[in-house]
């Protein structure tokens, strides 16, 4: 029989896996780097200003306990603990797993063009350019679910709980309704499951052994954008590339703009860690064409808490449902 005992260990397990997983965005490491690169960011911005860098000050900005204690902010801690242990915990190990999804299409493609023919390959080439494929198609799948969640107006509902945060923190990240975290999750095994599939039809040799070019046991480029400061895109450091640059990668100021609750802002900057989706949807705003942002959505937070974060989108359809009967 399962006791307490069985249920505390995994939960405090999945919420500790969070800061020690290389896959998670607060992990010490990307958390850390995220600091240092916030502090060299004001620093240089503090040099150019005033020519000194006031240590004190920027680390002052970066720990700015009107954000960090904000009302929004507590929020979103409550939410990223209910999420990761309960979601983690209750619904997510009941899921299709991304090996099942593999070992499917690997069979169906077996099934639709006969065993594959063995062939002489070279190893490396077929590893860089999978490791590549899988990351630009898991990009532009972000893309395009953020995208729908904005388009939709039920998905809206959801989504709007991490727009309506009203400062930024690197934990934001986590202020997301269990809908939206599940449809990621779907995302994620889907994506992976089938292209690893595809992959291991043709080059089951060499899938098999080498992978994927990894650090940490994470895709090499997804390993270089949590490092690369992927935690300051929810933070109140506005951290920006050269403007020819936002052209191709996502800047934090530019995710910062996506939060913006001025109307010109809407459904701009949908990317994750590519900005060429948005570019090619003309949804693309750089840094440069915005001064200031102010986060938060038009008509004030409706998710003052976690009941209402759960909650309120569902009552929000429920009342529009009735009045439109
Ligand atoms: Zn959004
Ligand atoms: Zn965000």
């Amino acid at each position: 029989m399962n006791t307490v005992q069985d249920h505390i260990q995994p939960a405090w397990e999945a919420f500790v896996n969070r800061f020690t997983h290389f896959d998670s965005r607060l992990n010490w490491l990307y958390l850390i780097s995220s600091i240092a690169l916030a502090f060299f960011f004001l620093a240089v911005v503090s040099y150019r200003k005033h020519g000194s860098l006031k240590p004190f000050l920027i680390l002052q900005e970066i720990f700015d306990r009107k954000v960090w204690f904000h009302k929004s902010a507590l929020v979103d801690y409550q939410i990223f603990f209910f999420n990761t242990v309960i979601l983690g915990l209750l619904i997510i190990p009941f899921f299709v797993s991304a090996m099942m999804i593999l070992d499917g299409t690997k069979n169906q493609m077996i099934i639709w063009f006969g065993e594959p023919e063995v062939k002489e390959v070279n190893a490396f080439w077929i590893v860089v350019f999978y490791t590549v494929i899988i990351w630009l198609i898991s990009d532009f799948s972000r893309f395009l679910l953020h995208f729908l969640l904005h388009k939709i107006p039920f998905l809206w509902r959801i989504h709007e709980v991490h727009h309506s945060a009203e400062v930024l923190t690197p934990v934001t990240q986590y202020r997301m309704h269990p809908i939206e975290m599940i449809l990621f999750y779907f995302r994620g095994i889907f994506v992976l499951g089938i292209v690893s599939g595809v992959y291991l039809y043709y080059y089951p040799f060499v899938m098999k052994e080498e992978g994927y070019l990894m650090v940490f046991g994470v895709n090499i480029f997804r390993f270089a954008f949590l490092f690369i400061g992927s935690n300051l895109r929810h933070s109140q450091i506005p951290v920006k590339f050269p403007p020819a640059v936002e052209y191709i990668f996502i800047s934090p100021y530019q995710h910062q703009v996506h939060h913006s609750k001025d109307q010109e802002h809407f459904d701009k900057n949908f990317g994750s860690h590519l900005a060429i989706w948005d570019w090619m949807f003309r949804s693309l705003v750089r840094s440069k064409e915005v001064e200031k942002v102010e986060y938060g959505i038009p008509d004030g937070n409706p998710h003052k808490s976690v009941l209402k974060a759960y909650f309120m989108p569902f009552r929000r359809m429920l009342k529009k449902i009735k009045n439109e009967k």
